[in-house]
Order: structure tokens, then sequence, then C-alpha cells
């Protein structure tokens, strides 16, 4: 584990907002109006604790009035599409044709993935990120320029390179054999880097695009290395149609990554809108989760994913800002549409629930759940320090404007297992005022 931060622990002072770990992946939010967040030299919590002064025997960080609160977890987004946001072309499939593709094929020229990775990692920076479940392109040193983005960021990531073998414009098309072979090399070369901050993620793009022997593939290496797997399901009906046209032996949709081997309790399906009971039911048998992504959602036209198909069978779902479908890198911003979402299926999510969806709920279900999401002691500490506007006080002021009204709330700081990643001007001496 790599210590930067000096070797002594640090505390900070601040008001203090989080989400409480529970078995039952409830909703609790714990609130501090004055507290100490200690972090040992190591980056984990060392405590938790209302302030009392001499409590500490060592410099304090004082960060008040700004709130202090676990950073933001974004469980999927793609980085080849930073530079298309809002690019408004249609729905899923009409919208990668046109918006998608041409721009992911300009990740083959390393120069240009590299300048992208550097626009991605601030972006995500500012937006209080500090956690990214994320899909580079279909090229390799595209791929790899991602990773050393991440690692110069300081930011917690697990990336994948994006599997297509069919389906798609030949710029992207990368064959079977070729692709497992760069897959198995970034492993190598990336998983667990950035002492563990790094992960590598399986990450077939969707159904259409991959045929059943590079999924098979694709599901061999993610078992060999224990790797998560992220895809997409069921985000729009014309998807669904064009998946069983291209995968006949399959039952449905979920069935392909079933039959496959890619349907474990390490797998995320992004998007999850249309999809049957039964296919639910396996989703939840086979312990994997879903990633909530409502504002790209609405963008594409794609259909309200249903949270309380989810809730009913204890499926775990994460949220996750889909750019560039999604509109924003703010995870507030994908807070704010799940409240429209569930608002449009007769549910009303309160801002506590959102909260916690965006940090300790999607730990949970990027299978992090123990390492972050939450501050609380033995955690690592990747937190923010959110200043609000001064009549912002109760804990129910700071949920709804956090949720609702993000403009008005900054993000000052931004710390990943303990080390300052934002703001880190190249150079600049640590953090700590006596
Ligand atoms: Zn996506």
């Amino acid at each position: 584990m790599s210590v930067r931060n000096g070797g002594l622990p640090r505390a900070y002072r601040g008001r203090l907002l989080t989400p409480l770990a529970a078995p039952d992946g409830g909703a609790q939010v714990r609130f501090l109006e004055d507290a100490l967040l200690v972090v040992g030299a190591d980056g984990l919590i060392v405590q938790v604790a209302p302030f009392a002064p001499g409590a500490f025997r060592g410099p304090v960080l004082d960060l008040r009035p700004a709130v202090l609160m676990p950073g933001f977890i974004d469980a999927h987004l793609h980085f080849p599409q930073t530079r298309i946001i809002g690019s408004a072309s249609g729905a899923l499939l009409d919208w990668l044709d046109r918006s998608v593709f041409p721009e992911e094929a300009r990740f083959r020229d390393e120069g240009y993935a590299a300048l992208v990775a550097g626009e991605f990692t601030d972006r995500l920076l500012a937006s209080g990120t500090t956690t990214c479940v994320v899909y580079s392109s279909s090229c390799a040193g595209a791929t790899d320029q991602l990773f050393r983005a991440l690692l110069r960021a300081g930011l917690r990531g697990i990336a994948g390179l994006t599997l297509m073998d069919q389906n798609c414009p030949e710029a992207l098309c990368v064959p079977r054999d070729e692709a497992i072979a760069a897959a198995r090399d970034l492993v190598q070369r990336w998983h667990g880097e950035g002492g563990g901050l790094l992960e590598f993620a399986i990450t077939p793009r969707f159904a259409p695009t991959c045929s059943r022997p590079l999924l098979e593939a694709a599901a061999r290496l993610a078992r060999d290395h224990d790797l998560l797997v992220q895809t997409h399901v069921a985000e729009s009906p014309a998807e669904c149609e064009a998946t069983l046209r291209e995968h006949p032996w399959a039952r449905d949709y979920v069935d392909v990554y079933d039959r496959v081997g890619l349907l474990t309790g390490r797998t995320l399906l992004a998007h999850a809108i249309h999809l049957s009971p039964r296919e639910w039911d396996r989703v939840a048998e086979a312990r994997s989760s879903v990633v909530h992504c409502p504002d790209s959602n609405f963008f594409l036209g794609s259909g309200r994913m249903r949270l309380g198909d989810a809730r009913a069978r204890a499926v775990p779902v994460a949220l996750g800002s889909d750019v560039g479908a999604g509109r924003s890198f703010d995870m507030r911003r994908s807070m704010s549409s799940a409240f429209d979402n569930a608002l449009c299926l007769g549910d009303r999510l309160t801002p506590s629930a959102l909260f916690v969806m965006a940090t300790q709920g999607t730990a949970d279900a990027i299978g992090l759940g123990r390492v972050i999401g939450s501050l609380e002691a033995g955690k690592e500490a990747d937190f923010l320090a959110v200043r609000f506007p001064d009549h912002v006080l109760s804990d129910s002021d700071l949920l709804n404007h956090l949720a609702f009204a993000p403009e008005t709330a900054a993000i000052k700081r931004s710390f990943v297992r303990g080390n300052p990643v934002h703001p880190r001007p190249p150079g600049a001496p640590p953090l700590i005022h006596p």
C-alpha cells in the first residue's frame, strides 16, 4: 500500500455527513455538527468522532464550515465518450452509430487517447468522484493511457478494454484472440497497481457486438484472475431484439451472459430496464449487481428502470452516470435523475436514500462495500470537503441541496486513501496546517 502523506496520522475538522454501512443495506445517515476525522499513515480511517479540544495530539486541518462526506462512486461511464456528452443523435443504436463509434475510432491514436484521458480524470476530480468503474475503447493503447491517467490523478478506478468482434465498424472490431491477448496483457500490467487502487475489469460492450466464442473466452479470463465483469443489458427494446437475433440459442438477454459464464457474483449489469421477471430472478440467483443509469436513460429515451424489481429480490443497485449518454460527470445529477426516474414509476426516493445509493450502496454493489462508501473507522479515507451556502444547516437541508441543487454545493477538496487528489497542483506542499 502506498503511503504518500508523510507517515503521520492526519486529522480533519468539519461538519460530517456519512451513510453507516448496514448489513440490510438500509439508508441510515449519520450527521455530526462538528467532527474530527482521523486518518492513519496507511490511509485508513482511524476515528470519526464529535470534535473535542485536545483529543487529537497533532495538527488538525480545520475545514469548517465545509461538510466532510464520502467521495462519490460512479459505477458506469465511458472514457472515450468524454468529448461527445450531449450528442442528441437518437436512441441507443442510432446514437452509437452516429456519435459514439466515430469518436471511439479516434482512440486508436494514443496521443489523442492520452489527451482525453487527462480531461476525463480532471472531470471526475472536479465532480467529487473518487472511484470510477469505466469502459475504455476497444484499443489496448487507449486503455493503457486511461490507466496511466487514473494513476497520475490518484483516483481509484476499475477499468476495462471494451470487447467487440462483430456488428461494429471495422475500426473498432478486434478479433477474439487478439482482444483476449490484449486484455490479458493489460491485466498483467495494471490489475492491482497503484497499491491496489487500480483494477482491470472484463468488459464486453454488450451481447450484439460480441460473438459467443468471444464472450466465453472473456468469461474464462475473468474466472482465471477473479476479475469484475461489466457489460450492458436490456437498455433498449431494439437492442434486446438485436441480441436475440444474434444469439438465437439463448432464451432471453440475461441467458446470453448466463450460458457463457459471465453472470456471476462479480458482474455489473448496466441499465437492466427491459428485463422479464425470469431474468430478474436469474440476476438475483447469480448474485450479480445492476447499475442504474437514470440520466442516460432519460437522454436516450431508453425507458425507466424499475428499482422495485431489484429491491424485491435484494439485487444490489449501483449508480452510474453513463457518460457520454449521461449528461454530467457529477453524480449529484445522477442522484437527481434517479429521483425523477422513481417518480415516473410512482415511487418517491428520499434525498437520504439517494445519497446512500451514490456512496455506500454503490460500493456494496461493486464489491468494495467494506473498503469505501462511508466514513467509518477501518475504511479507506476516500472523502470530500463540500462547501454549502451558510443558510444550509440541518442534515435534511444538506441532503436536499446535495441531491437537487448541486450548483450551490462546491467540491472544495477530495482525498483518496488519505491522499489529497483535488486540488493538487504539481509540487504543492502537504495540506496540513499547524
Ligand atoms: Zn454504458
